[in-house]
């Protein structure tokens, strides 16, 4: 886990499943703060932070273990595409309460 993914940083990268392509921001552990990833939206910037160590993974703020994480976005991301509505066009789609 402590391999860096493939990290985009350019801003509206067009993935072939229709999305835009997150941008990655990896930080490395510095002194007694643990490694993180910035993950910012392909659109504009919104962010989510993403601390980890060996115990748990901070996002955003919140605190959990990586049980506890596992346990809740494991079933999201293993989703099958297929079954998922995909837009055909980078646009944000999801619906989501803000
Ligand atoms: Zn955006």
């Amino acid at each position: 886990m402590t391999k860096p993914i493939k990290q985009n940083q350019k801003l509206a990268q067009c993935r072939e499943d229709g999305n835009w392509e997150l941008r990655i921001f990896h930080r490395a552990a510095q002194g007694n703060k643990s490694p993180r990833y910035l993950i910012k939206c392909g659109c504009c910037d919104e962010k989510v932070e993403i601390y980890y160590d060996n115990e748990g993974l901070e996002i955003n703020g919140v605190l959990g273990s990586l049980e506890n994480w596992r346990q809740i976005l494991l079933p999201l991301l293993q989703r099958d595409a297929t079954s998922v509505h995909i837009p055909s066009s980078p646009s944000s789609s999801l619906k989501r309460s803000m």
